[in-house]
């Protein structure tokens, strides 16, 4: 049974909450869904770019289903968290195939679907067919964790079983398209992360942590974990023709399916890399140069990348196929490529001509 929440939050939002989002028009569930998983890591206003893209290429879930999946990568470039692109697309393929084309209906089917979880059903279940169905996404743990003053790391099953019984008490029964935005929205607005601003909100009156000073404390933190170090060096290689290796990232793991730079094993020093292209991908090359070389945080660790530059004199054992290509740049850049990659092939002033 819905209370007093959902109706100060829901004339809150008639005023304040976003109504224009780009995923607002046309709610089908392929819309709601492929929104859902953008933002599930992403801001909206980064957001927004890639899913406008994102519906002009790929129009229905058949659309997706069927396109080549460096496309898709291609589409997901600089988003992150790579394997999000990759369930979308075999979810799309499931749809089709198992379900005629038509998203399913109910929780339990929607949840068999890759990468979707309770809080993403839901969300289709609200915001597309317009049936009560409670969400928990980041936005709506935190705003729950302190209005109901919920201790502990939502990451914890105990707390989050918590705040999953939050979340049904106070989702209503009419208006659930609008509250489920509502209540993203005040996530997002104004109980954020850092500072909520509590003085425009609508739920001060009976927020437990703001009655105690102490919304700073929830939700609560992750335990501090330190991150492993690692290195490795990545070549750029070059052809006497302009070409640039790239390599294929396997399926699963990091940059999953990305293309990316090959990578030498950080054991051979920077006066070894001709010998370690040899070794490692039968390749002779000229001198190395070394290329400004940067950290990259990854969620199980951080990754020191040296680059280095190197022109191929000859090639022995490297055809082109499905793992290594050789590429104008031009070309490469058509790719899905991670973030770092495509600055390393676009900016000049990372990496300078031979
Ligand atoms: S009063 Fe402050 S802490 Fe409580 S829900 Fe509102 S913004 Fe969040």
């Amino acid at each position: 049974m819905a209370d007093s929440f959902a109706d100060k939050l829901l004339n809150w939002y008639d005023k304040h909450g976003r109504h224009d989002l780009p995923w607002h028009y046309d709610q089908s569930a392929y819309r709601v869904w492929v929104s859902e998983i953008m933002l599930q890591q992403t801001q909206v206003a980064t957001v927004i770019p890639y899913f406008n893209a994102f519906m002009e290429r790929f129009p229905s879930v058949q659309a997706l289903a069927e396109a080549p999946v460096d496309d898709v990568l291609s589409h997901w470039s600089g988003l992150g968290y790579y394997a999000r692109a990759r369930n979308l697309q075999k979810a799309a393929k499931t749809v089709v195939e198992d379900f005629g084309g038509r998203f399913p209906e109910t929780q339990e089917e929607l949840e068999t679907l890759t990468g979707i979880g309770r809080s993403t059903a839901a969300a289709i279940i609200a915001q597309a067919f317009g049936k009560r169905a409670a969400i928990l996404d980041g936005n709506v743990k935190r705003v729950l964790a302190r209005y109901q003053a919920v201790p502990g790391w939502p990451g914890q099953t105990a707390v989050l079983n918590q705040l999953w019984q939050h979340a049904e008490q106070h989702t209503p029964g009419s208006r659930v398209r609008d509250y489920t935005q509502a209540i993203m929205d005040l996530g997002a607005m104004v109980c954020t992360r850092s500072r909520p601003a509590c003085d425009g909100c609508p739920l001060q009156q009976d927020c437990t942590a703001y009655a105690r000073n102490e919304t700073s404390l929830y939700p609560g933190s992750k335990p501090k974990k330190v991150k492993p170090e690692k290195t490795t060096w990545m070549v750029i290689l070059e052809d006497n023709e302009g070409r640039i290796l790239l390599e294929r990232r396997p399926p699963s793991g990091i940059w999953g399916g990305l293309w990316s730079l090959p990578e030498l094993d950080p054991a051979f020093g920077s006066d070894e890399l001709q010998e370690a292209c040899e070794q490692q991908l039968g390749l002779n090359c000229g001198e190395p140069r070394l290329i400004s070389g940067f950290r990259h945080t990854f969620s199980h660790y951080h990754l020191h990348i040296q680059p280095a530059r190197l022109s191929v004199t000859r090639q022995e054992g490297i055809a082109d196929g499905d793992r290594l290509r050789w590429l104008h740049r031009d070309e490469a850049l058509t790719l899905g490529l991670p973030a770092p990659i495509r600055t390393l092939l676009t900016e000049p002033g990372q990496a300078p001509l031979l």
